[in-house]
């Protein structure tokens, strides 16, 4: 985790800026704990039902964020247990979620994803194309109107690369709709980036990432169901 503090050091970022997330899906309680204990205070899960079986074997005190793309049927155990979500990807999803907090009287920190690269397999609000910008901004202010998610930012995904350098132009890209978010709502609140994962988070930093999120380079290899 002192790697990340070197990291934002060396593009000249406080270290405080860079928030850690680590992603625990696929990862079994007793691991978990053990990175609690050393010290994560954020986890990310991806699928809310596996996160509900778990809880009850965590010890200690930390936040959940929810980083995967949100079916309608899980709402309830996003509402539940986690105090964020980086994945709002749809109008839809983004109504239903805010009907549910507000039937519950919650609310919670959220912030947009884009898809920034034109991946098919990715989620997010399509983005790769800077033309639609203007429009997509607009969209994305008047969903931020709603009344339970406080929207302050964006999280991205870029495409499997094991060269760090090939997700550079999409971080890049991502804190320029940041700036036009900001712009064009004047709302400073839009500040954070969710991007960087085990293989690129240095070059997110450097690009403005805000929150990494990292599994494998923590965790080890995933177990997967
Ligand atoms: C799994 C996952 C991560 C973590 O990826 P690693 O390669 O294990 O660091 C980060 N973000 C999202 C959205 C994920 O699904």
């Amino acid at each position: 985790m002192d790697e990340i503090g070197i990291a934002a050091k060396n593009c000249g970022r406080s270290p405080e800026a860079v928030r850690l997330v680590v992603v625990t899906k696929g990862q079994p309680a007793q691991k978990i704990n053990q990175v609690i204990e050393a010290g994560a205070q954020l986890l990310g899960e991806n699928y809310p039902e596996e996160t509900k079986t778990k809880i009850p074997e965590i010890t200690g005190k930390v936040d959940w964020h929810m980083i995967g793309h949100l079916q309608s049927r899980k709402i309830k155990y996003v509402t539940d247990y986690f105090s964020m979500i980086h994945s709002i990807d749809r109008l839809e999803i983004a109504e239903k979620l805010n009907e549910h907090l507000a039937l519950v009287g919650k609310s919670m920190d959220a912030l947009f994803e884009v898809n920034l690269s034109g991946e098919e397999s990715k989620s997010g609000f399509p983005a790769w194309n800077e033309g639609s910008w203007d429009k997509l901004t607009d969209d994305l202010i008047q969903m931020s109107g709603l009344s339970h998610l406080n929207f302050i930012g964006l999280m991205t995904m870029p495409p499997f690369s094991k060269n760090p350098e090939d997700s550079r132009s999409v971080f890049k890209n991502c804190r320029h709709l940041l700036e036009l978010l900001q712009q064009r709502s004047g709302n400073p609140a839009f500040a954070e980036l969710s991007m960087g994962t085990s293989l690129d988070y240095h070059v997110a930093i450097q690009e403005g990432a805000t929150f990494i999120r990292i599994g494998t380079a923590i965790m080890g290899e995933r177990v997967y169901r």
